[in-house]
C-alpha cells in the first residue's frame, strides 16, 4: 500500500496512523482542528474537559505500540492507580476491601495524554483541514474530499470520532447501509477541576443500579483533582456540591468542600452507546473506520481510549482489517450494553466480590479490558465460602491516608 490518509487526529486517528506506518509508504493525518501549543482542551475535542482515565488494556497496548510513552506520561505528572488496591470504591453492593490485582488505571488530563502520545508519533498531521466526503465508488474508495480539492489515497481511515459523517459519505458513493445500533445510557455528566494533592486514591461512588447517580474523583497532573458527577447533576456551585453530598456516601463532597475549584462546572450530555457494524457491511476496498466512529460507549466505563490503543496495536501487527477493529470493540460494547444483573444468586456474588481478591480481579480485569486469570477453584470458594462482611464507610476510608 503506498499512501494512507487518516481523517481525524484525535487519539484513535494518530494511533492508527502510527500503526499504519508499518504497512504504508506514506501516512498523512487530516485534522480539522489546530492542536494547542501546550496541553489544553480544544474545540475539536469537547470531551477533553472531562475525566479521561486509561485502563490496563490501553496502557499495555499503548506501551507496546509506542515504547516509553507510559513512563513519559507518569514523568509528566499522570498518576497510576491499582484497582482496587489504590482506589476507594463504594460499589452497588458496598465498600470494596483493598487488595492488589493486575488491573491499573492511569489518570491525567486528556490534553496531557494526547500531547505525550503525539510526541511519540512520527507522522505528518495536516491541521485545519476538514474532510467533507470520499471519492471513488461502492467498490473502491480512492481518496478524500476537502474544501480545497481531492487528496488521493490507497487507504482512507475514518477516525473523525463521535461526530463522524462517514455513513453519509459512504452512502453518497452508493455503499449499502451500515447497521447502526444506539442504546441510550440515560446519564449526563458534570465535571469540575479542583486544586488538590496528587497523593490520594482514586475515589468512585457508584450508583446502586445503572444508570443513575454516582461520582468520581481522580488525581491528575499539576496537583489537581478532576471530579465528575453522573446522573442528572446540576451545574451551579451549590447544586454541584449538594449533589455530591447526596450520593450514597458523601466522601467526595467532604473532599471538594475544602478544595479550591479551578474553572467552571462543565456538562456533557453526549453519553449514548453507539455501535456501527462496518464489519458486516459490504464496504468498498480502500476504506477502514476506527475509534468512536465505530464504537462509543457510555463514558462511565472509561473504555474508548483503550479500545483505540488495542485496535491500533492489532493494525500494527496484522495490517488494516475491519474485522479486527470489530473484535477489539466487542468486549467494551458487550460490557456497556449488558443488562444490570439482578436476582438473589447474583446478589451473593456481588457481595462476595467486595471481599474476594479472586472475584474482584475478574471484575476489574473486565473493566480494564485485559483477560482474567481464571482460577475457578478460588472463584468458587470465594462464592460459597464464608463471606467477609463488606466494610463500613469508616473502615473503607481509613484504609488510605488523606490530605488534611
Ligand atoms: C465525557 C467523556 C468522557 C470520556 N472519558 C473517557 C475515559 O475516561 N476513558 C476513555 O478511555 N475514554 C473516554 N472517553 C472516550 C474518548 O473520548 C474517545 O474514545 C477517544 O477520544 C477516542 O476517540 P476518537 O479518536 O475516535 O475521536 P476523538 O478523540 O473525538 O477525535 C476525533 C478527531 O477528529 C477530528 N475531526 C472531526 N471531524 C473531522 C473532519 N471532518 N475532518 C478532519 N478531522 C475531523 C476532531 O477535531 C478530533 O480531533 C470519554 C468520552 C466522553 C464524551
Amino acid at each position: 500500500m503506498s499512501r494512507a490518509v487518516v481523517l481525524g487526529g484525535g487519539l484513535a486517528g494518530v494511533l492508527a496512523a502510527a500503526a499504519l506506518t508499518r504497512h504504508a509508504d506514506e501516512v498523512v493525518v487530516l485534522e480539522s482542528d489546530h492542536y494547542p501549543a501546550s496541553p489544553r482542551p480544544r474545540r475539536g475535542l469537547p470531551q477533553s474537559h472531562h475525566n479521561h482515565v486509561l485502563m490496563t488494556g490501553g496502557i499495555r497496548a499503548l506501551d507496546e505500540l509506542l515504547p516509553g510513552v507510559v513512563d513519559d506520561l507518569l514523568d509528566a505528572g499522570a498518576h497510576r492507580r491499582n484497582m482496587p488496591g489504590d482506589c476507594l470504591i463504594f460499589s452497588g453492593e458496598g465498600w470494596f476491601h483493598r487488595f492488589k490485582t493486575e488491573a491499573d488505571l492511569i489518570a491525567c488530563s486528556r490534553p496531557l495524554l494526547d500531547e505525550v502520545v503525539r510526541s511519540h508519533i512520527d507522522v505528518e498531521v495536516v491541521q485545519g483541514v476538514s474532510a467533507v466526503g470520499l471519492t471513488g465508488d461502492a467498490e473502491k474508495v480512492t481518496g478524500v474530499r476537502t474544501p480545497d480539492g481531492v487528496i488521493d489515497a490507497d487507504l482512507v481511515v475514518d477516525a473523525t470520532g463521535r461526530r463522524s459523517q462517514v455513513l453519509n459519505w459512504l452512502s453518497a458513493l452508493g455503499v449499502p447501509l451500515v447497521e447502526e445500533v444506539r442504546v441510550p445510557s440515560g446519564v449526563s455528566y458534570a465535571t469540575r477541576l479542583y486544586e488538590g494533592p496528587g497523593d490520594i486514591p482514586a475515589v468512585m461512588v457508584h450508583p446502586k443500579y445503572t444508570p443513575a447517580r454516582g461520582g468520581t474523583l481522580f488525581p491528575i497532573e499539576g496537583d489537581r483533582w478532576i471530579v465528575t458527577m453522573t446522573g442528572d447533576p446540576p451545574l451551579d456551585e451549590e447544586g454541584f456540591l449538594d449533589y455530591a453530598r447526596s450520593l450514597r456516601d458523601p466522601v467526595i463532597a467532604d473532599l471538594i468542600e475544602k478544595a479550591k475549584p479551578v474553572g467552571p462546572i462543565r456538562p456533557c450530555h453526549d453519553t449514548v452507546n453507539r455501535r456501527r457494524h462496518f464489519e458486516d457491511a459490504k464496504l468498498p476496498a480502500g476504506f477502514l473506520a476506527v475509534g468512536d466512529s465505530v464504537v462509543m460507549v457510555n463514558p462511565v466505563y472509561s473504555h474508548g481510549m483503550s479500545v483505540a490503543a488495542l485496535t491500533a496495536l492489532r493494525i500494527a501487527k496484522e495490517g488494516p482489517s475491519q474485522r479486527a477493529v470489530a473484535e477489539e470493540a466487542d468486549r467494551s460494547w458487550r460490557m456497556a450494553v449488558a443488562e444490570p444483573v439482578k436476582g438473589r444468586g447474583n446478589a451473593k456474588v456481588g457481595r462476595a466480590v467486595l471481599s474476594s481478591p479472586g472475584l474482584a480481579a475478574e471484575l476489574f480485569h473486565a473493566q480494564a479490558l485485559i483477560p482474567a486469570v481464571r482460577d475457578h477453584q478460588a472463584v468458587f470458594q470465594a462464592m460459597v465460602g464464608d463471606l467477609a462482611e463488606p466494610l463500613t464507610s469508616e473502615q473503607a476510608i481509613s484504609q488510605f491516608a488523606w490530605p488534611r
